[in-house]
C-alpha cells in the first residue's frame, strides 16, 4: 500500500494536538450531560428545542456560541453537573489511550488537548496524561448566582472555526515543536488540517463513526491499537 502521508520523525519533538469528546474519552459530553438532565417524559419539549437548535447549527443558521448557550440554558446545566462529570470522566477515557499517551511521552513528544467542550471537564483527563495547563484549552462557562449555567465565555474555542483559530496562534507564539499532528474524530479537527496548520491529520474513528472525516483523512483509524501501531 502507498501511503498518502508521512509520519514526524519521532528523534525529533513533534507536536501532538488531540480533540478530547469521542477521541480521547468515549462519550461527547455536553450530549451525555443534556441527556442525564433532560430524561423523562416532561422534558420531551426541551430534547425536541435541543435538536432543533443542533440541526440549525450545524446547517449554519445560529453561530456556534448563540447555540451552545440556548443548549445549556434548555438543559437547566448546573455547576454541580458539570463537577459532577468532571469527577467520573475518568472512567470514560477511551481504552488504550493511556498507553498512546504514555507512549508519546516517552518519545518525549509535546501534547496538547483542544476541546470545544468545557474546561472543567477536560481538566481531570489532561492531569491524568500530565498535559501542562498551558496545553489544554476548551471553553470556561459563565454561571449565574444560583449556580445556573446560562452561556460561555468568550473565547476563540467558542466560536466556529475556533480550533484553527486557535493554533494559528499557538504557532505563531512558537509553541508548536516540528511536525504539528491533529487527532480527532470530527471535521472541526480535519479543519485545522485542511487550513494548512497541521502538517498531518489522523482521524479517530473508534468512537464515533463519521464517513465524511473518513474519506477526507489523509489517515484514518478505526481502532486505538491501529493508532498506537502508527506511533
Ligand atoms: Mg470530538
Amino acid at each position: 500500500m502507498e501511503n498518502k502521508f508521512s509520519l514526524p520523525d519521532m528523534a525529533r519533538q513533534n507536536s501532538f494536538i488531540f480533540d478530547f469528546d469521542s477521541t480521547l474519552v468515549t462519550i461527547e459530553t455536553l450530549d451525555t450531560l443534556i441527556k442525564q438532565n433532560l430524561s423523562g417524559r416532561e422534558n420531551e419539549d426541551a430534547r425536541r428545542r435541543i435538536d432543533e437548535i443542533t440541526a440549525r447549527a450545524m446547517n449554519g443558521e445560529l453561530d456556534f456560541s448563540a447555540s451552545l448557550s440556548e443548549r445549556l440554558r434548555l438543559s437547566k446545566a448546573r455547576v454541580e453537573h458539570f463537577a459532577r462529570m468532571a469527577a467520573h470522566i475518568a472512567d470514560f477515557v477511551t481504552p488504550g489511550m493511556s498507553e498512546v499517551v504514555k507512549l508519546l511521552n516517552q518519545k518525549r513528544q509535546k501534547l496538547f488537548i483542544i476541546s470545544g467542550g468545557f474546561l472543567k471537564i477536560v481538566r481531570p483527563i489532561a492531569e491524568l496524561f500530565g498535559i501542562p495547563d498551558d496545553r489544554r484549552f476548551a471553553n470556561d462557562y459563565v454561571a449565574d448566582a444560583e449556580g445556573r449555567v446560562v452561556g460561555v465565555e468568550d473565547g476563540p474555542l467558542a466560536h466556529e472555526g475556533g480550533k484553527s483559530q486557535l493554533v494559528r496562534a499557538l504557532k505563531e507564539q512558537g509553541w508548536l515543536t516540528g511536525t504539528v499532528v491533529m487527532l480527532g474524530d470530527g471535521m472541526s479537527d480535519y479543519q485545522v488540517y485542511a487550513d494548512g496548520l497541521a502538517d498531518l491529520f489522523i482521524g479517530c474513528g473508534f468512537n464515533a463513526a463519521r464517513p465524511n472525516v473518513e474519506f477526507l483523512s489523509p489517515v484514518f483509524v478505526k481502532t486505538v491499537a491501529e493508532l498506537l501501531e502508527l506511533l
